[in-house]
């Protein structure tokens, strides 16, 4: 069974779209793949922000200090020595297709999607992840920064890159919430695929449209149902 649900992908800015979806594996592996990289003998290693080597040894990796202040809440800044990008200067110094790492954490799943042409472990995640519509999100974007919904969405698209076994329950909430009718429709085209490959999907959902869909419709709350028993008090809603 796996169940999507609207936790965060993550507590820490640490983690995000490309380090969840396992694609800046790939990404780190071709900027150490490079002349430039090879020559210094820079290891996918080097291109991490989590592991000391490559990133930026005041911050950690982070791209941010904390700034604490008197009386009042710690503020969060950018890195002084890195400027943001998160690593050393030598690291910035290998570029793949004119492009540093920093550069490629910067852009958009769009435009990576457009970048990495060719680089079909790369774009297999990019793909699921644009269609379902999170095009627009930062591929360093921290989780921290993504709301239920879109972490959700990350979760899924991990999912659906995935090879398919078949035979697999999966369990969503509200899955289209937040999204444009057109990215639902994406999404449940996907839903659809994973039907189709011998799987059961389990929305919760108030979107009529998606649940017009569906296979069964089990209605909850009060009032629900063909069958609803209006002598016992109604429930009250959960949101
Ligand atoms: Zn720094």
């Amino acid at each position: 069974m796996v169940a999507i649900d609207q936790r965060p992908i993550g507590r820490t800015p640490r983690s995000n779209v490309a380090t969840y979806t396992g694609m800046f594996d790939h990404i780190r592996k071709l900027f150490a793949a490079t002349p430039a990289a090879k020559k210094r003998n820079y290891k996918p290693g080097r291109f991490s922000f989590n592991v000391a080597g490559g990133r930026c040894p005041t911050c950690e990796g982070e791209g941010f200090v904390m700034i604490e202040l008197l009386f009042l809440p710690s503020v969060y800044s950018p890195c002084p020595d890195c400027n943001g990008t998160r690593y050393t200067q030598s690291t910035l110094e290998i570029t793949w297709r004119d492009r540093n790492i920093a550069d490629v954490l910067a852009m958009s799943i769009d435009e990576a999607h457009a970048f990495f042409t060719s680089e079909n472990d790369v774009l297999r995640s990019l793909t699921v992840l644009r269609e379902v519509g999170l095009g627009y999100l930062r591929l360093g974007q921290p989780a921290t920064e993504l709301s239920g919904g879109e972490a959700q969405r990350v979760k899924l698209a991990s999912e659906l890159q995935r090879a398919q076994r078949g035979d697999t329950l999966y369990i969503l909430d509200e899955p289209t919430a937040g999204l444009h009718p057109s990215d639902s429709d994406r999404l449940l085209a996907h839903a659809q695929g994973l039907v189709d490959a011998d799987n059961t999907v389990v929305m919760v959902e108030l979107d009529m449209r998606v649940v017009a869909q569906a296979d069964h419709v089990i209605d909850l709350g009060p009032g629900a149902g063909a069958t609803a028993d209006v002598s016992s008090p109604p429930v009250p809603p959960s949101r």
